[in-house]
């Protein structure tokens, strides 16, 4: 976090909270910093904020989002004379420095930020705060990530999620657009650039990673994910193959509402045959090692044994990206006593890596489980089949849910379909970033 007071500066603190809750660094940074206007951001990847001097001032930047091409863009800054960065994270550049960099290419801010937003391939949003108490914010050019903005009597407050300052007394005052780049003084908020109104807005927000009270587009997470679960099983209903079953169930937490969704709609009882014990395990604590991962999700799942043994279990996930967690659920749930675990994707099967977020970052899209199989199936030439396979009611659909299920040893296996999830959502298919499961940009 960083803050500024017009007498002392810039103050800043960076805490490393992989393994320990966000509370016990920042409790009572209020009192340690002093100023009306700061920053700050929580990112796995790059240590932030960084404090930039600059032609611009000082000021301090945080970002949100990825930068695809940064070797590229670094090696090409570099060659430049006077270029060196300093902000090392590993053998890796922070994005962070790499953006001032490219901004400071340019003779004002609104058009350092236009242009590294044309260079910059990913998807990134960005904050600045600079010595006059100023901020300035931007939404990543194709608008796959949200900023929001709050207004209050003191001023304006920034945002990834909406309910963050609404939380603070902060009334919703705008989303911006796509590209778009404001300037907030306490009492004025100034379009610097009014960006594109298109947008392609990353779908997995909603069905994965948005937190539950978060509002993208006007659309609350908790509620589409709700939908999105009904959808699913009236699909299934009218296809005739929604299963007999004692319990529908979430694979928690994001799981969880689609599955309420889709026992709203079958008319089967909501269950919760395990339930995560996380406060030993900080939610971003996440080990390096494999064997002790697999441990940890271990230890955290607690089951409720009357709900498991003898019954028959449908469970919701999120999504299925590699597999490898959720295959570990059903046979503890096997373990445990279940007689049969049906398991259903709350979206389609994931096909793509997703080349703007760094979303699921896996070493190749072979750990993709679905691509991997219907490799496994009929080799390189099934790929020229991907969107055979997401249809369930094809041969070739029909067989890749088949040999996963045989694979996992699951029961049964559905997903939801691409209209399914554009149809829970509720905004126009083509505002919407489906990149992972369609392959479309
Ligand atoms: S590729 Fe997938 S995860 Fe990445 S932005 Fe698009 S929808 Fe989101």
């Amino acid at each position: 976090m960083a803050a500024v007071n017009e007498t002392i500066g810039f103050q800043r603190e960076i805490h490393n909270i992989e393994n320990s809750p966000f509370r016990t660094k920042f409790d009572n940074i209020a009192g340690r910093m002093e100023g009306k206007a700061a920053i700050g951001c929580i990112s796995d990847q790059d240590p932030q904020p960084l404090l930039i001097r600059s032609k611009f001032g000082t000021y301090a930047i945080t970002i949100v989002g990825m930068i695809a091409n940064a070797d590229a863009l670094a090696e090409r800054l570099l060659s430049r004379s006077g270029v060196i960065f300093q902000g090392m994270s590993g053998n890796r550049i922070n994005s962070a420095e790499i953006l001032a960099a490219l901004i400071e290419e340019k003779d004002t801010i609104e058009e350092g930020i236009r242009y590294a937003q044309d260079a910059i391939e990913g998807a990134l949003c960005l904050l600045l705060l600079f010595e006059n108490g100023h901020l300035v914010c931007a939404r990543d050019k194709a608008g796959r990530l949200p900023v929001t903005v709050g207004k209050n009597e003191d001023g304006f407050c920034v945002s990834f999620e909406s309910f963050a300052y609404e939380k603070l007394g902060f009334e919703p005052y705008k989303e911006l657009s796509s590209g778009e780049i404001l300037e907030l003084s306490p009492t004025e908020a100034k379009v610097l650039y009014e960006g594109s109104k298109k947008k392609k807005i990353c779908a997995f927000l909603w069905t994965y990673y948005g937190y539950p009270t978060a509002t993208y587009e006007g659309i609350n997470v908790e509620m589409m994910r709700v939908k999105n679960g009904e959808i699913m099983a009236e699909t299934e209903k009218r296809n005739g193959t929604l299963p007999d079953v004692d319990y529908v169930c979430g694979v928690p937490d994001s799981g969880t509402p689609h599955a309420i969704g889709y026992a709203h709609y079958s008319g089967k009882p909501f269950a919760r045959p395990f339930i995560k014990y996380t406060p030993a395990w900080a939610r971003s604590f996440i080990p390096s090692n494999q064997k002790e991962r697999k441990k940890i999700a271990k230890m955290k799942q607690i089951p409720v044994h009357g709900l498991i043994k003898d019954k028959n279990l449908l469970f919701v996930d999120d999504s299925i990206v590699r597999g490898t967690q959720l295959s570990e659920t059903v046979d503890f749930l096997y373990q445990n006593g279940a007689k049969s675990v049906h398991i259903r994707s709350a979206c389609p099967p994931i096909m793509y890596g997703c080349k703007y977020l760094n979303f699921s970052p896996s070493r190749s899209e072979m750990d993709l489980l679905a691509r991997r199989t219907i490799v496994d199936l009929e080799g390189e030439e099934g790929l020229s089949h991907i969107d055979e396979y997401c249809d369930t009611t094809t041969e070739r659909g029909k067989k890749l849910r088949a040999a996963i299920c045989k694979r996992l040893h699951f029961d049964s296996l559905e997903f939801q379909s691409l209209d399914g999830i554009a149809k829970a959502i509720g905004i126009d298919p083509s505002e919407l970033c489906t990149y992972c499961w369609n392959g479309k940009e």
